[in-house]
């Protein structure tokens, strides 16, 4: 892409409507604009990364052999009178009438919907396991909206449900969420811990909370700072291996981590001292098994191998897609702009032309381009007639996590300078080396 043909509404100022650096990068990177309290359009460049993000939960879901659908944003009151939620669920619903007088609402989750398909169209414990999810709109009218996409009212969200046949499968899909998902964060960079959850009436300890340390987060949080050298990596992982699941999801719980709801004084006390962390984090997605709450309250049954009919037994996982962006800038940015991790980066490489029309610049910077593209890798190249400082004002506001800077000193040398955003450090290569470099620091994210 070059910058001059793009839409990049750089805003100059702080707005002072945003209080936390995530939101505040945002509106001046030109990613999203409000349009009411909590509902945001995605520009372009925030559209980018929202779809990066997305891509890579798809990707993890599919690893592990989870089914994509895609379900309506508005749901008939009806099926949420028939788990007794249309009543319960209060201010946070947005609830609206069509024309015929029908009562409707603007899906805040997918719980009594997934269960009305999966009662429609599964019978038999053959059919089992099955985990259907989505990455769809919610919306939810919070009272406080605020930090941007940190709590809208209109957010995206991953929703998975799983269907099981008895309680240790249900565990096991359980635990399956639980490494798929550190996989995707870490995928984006990030390290999400996983934080035993208050259960609620449900009672037990099958719901954990992923969050991400940041100072602007919402929730308190008390951990052994050796939860924070944990990394799942590359390791290989067979998902039908049910011991082997649990024992990764032992290794990331075993070690103390929880958030204020769930803090346990006595236990937070036998960490040694020096590892002992009160911190804030930020919420980036819930795994949750309940078991037959919405079957026995909807009629999801299943034949089982006896020949039986039991209830299924179910849980839900979700993962804050739209909360994510916000996320990671908090935890990646400096007092330039944001600083993107290779894996959600909406572009791979920003290409700074010092000199715009001096043809020997601008043929190098033509060329760069088109040997990365031919690489698979997606360059901005700011093109525009502008001077140096404001283009590098520019890339270090966008945050792309490198830069390579084409000027006619260094091409005298046959030299471009590559920059890393996260170090500030330059090195002067040929061009032929960076684009060796940038593609072989993609081929391993
Ligand atoms: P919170 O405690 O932050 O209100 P929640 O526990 O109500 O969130 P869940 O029902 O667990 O939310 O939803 C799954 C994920 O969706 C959350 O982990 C969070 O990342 C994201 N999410 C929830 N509410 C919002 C919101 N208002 N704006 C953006 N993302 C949200
Ligand atoms: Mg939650």
């Amino acid at each position: 892409m070059r910058l001059s043909r793009y839409f990049l509404p750089v805003l100059k100022e702080n707005p002072s409507e945003a209080q936390i650096v995530s939101h505040r990068y945002m509106l001046r990177a030109g990613m999203i604009k409000q349009q009411s309290a909590g509902i945001y359009s995605w520009l372009p460049m925030g559209f980018k990364v929202l779809k990066r993000i997305e891509q890579i939960v798809h990707e993890e879901q599919i690893r592990v052999g989870h089914l994509p659908l895609l379900m309506p944003t508005l749901q008939t009151a009806d099926l949420w009178r028939e788990s007794g939620r249309y009543d319960d669920y209060g201010q946070e619903m947005l609830r609206i009438k069509d024309r015929q007088g029908r009562e409707m609402l603007y899906g805040p989750t997918n719980e009594e919907m997934i269960t009305d398909i999966f009662r429609a169209h599964v019978n038999s414990y053959k059919d089992l396991p099955l985990t259907l999810y989505q990455i769809q709109w919610k919306f939810r009218d919070e009272v406080r909206p605020r930090f941007g996409v940190m709590r809208g009212r209109e957010f995206l969200m991953k929703d998975g449900y799983s269907f099981d046949i008895d309680r240790d499968s249900a565990l096991h899909a359980y635990n399956r969420h639980m490494v798929s998902y550190l996989r995707s964060y870490e995928r984006m960079g990030l390290t999400a811990i996983p934080m035993r959850a208050a259960s609620g009436p449900i009672g037990g300890d099958n719901t954990h909370e992923f969050l991400v340390l940041a100072s602007t987060g919402e929730s308190e949080v008390f951990y052994d700072s050796a939860v924070t050298d944990l990394k799942l990596g590359a390791r290989e992982v067979d998902f039908d291996d049910r011991a082997a699941v649990a024992g990764i999801c032992e290794e990331f719980t075993s070690v103390y981590a929880r958030t204020d709801e769930t803090h346990d004084e006595a236990l937070f006390n036998a960490v040694p001292e020096e590892r002992r962390k009160v911190g804030r984090g930020i919420e980036v997605g819930q795994i949750f098994y309940f078991g037959t709450k919405y079957s026995e309250s909807m009629g999801a049954n299943v034949v089982t191998a006896d020949g039986s009919r039991v209830p299924v037994e179910m849980g839900s996982h979700g993962i804050g897609v739209s909360r994510l962006l916000g996320a990671i800038i908090e935890a990646s940015h400096d007092d330039k702009g944001i600083i993107w991790p290779e894996g959600v980066t909406p572009f791979h490489v920003g290409i700074v032309n010092l000199k715009q029309g001096d043809a020997a610049t601008d043929s190098a910077c033509n060329a760069l381009y088109a040997a990365l593209v031919g690489k698979g890798l997606e360059p901005l190249y700011d093109d525009r007639d502008e001077r140096a400082g404001a283009k590098f004002a520019t890339m270090d506001l966008i945050g792309l996590p490198w830069r390579v800077t084409i000027g006619p000193r260094g091409l005298a040398n046959g030299k471009v300078e590559l920059t890393s955003r996260r170090t500030g450090e330059s090195e002067e290569v040929s061009l032929e080396a960076a684009v060796d470099r940038l593609t072989q620091i993609y081929a391993g994210v």
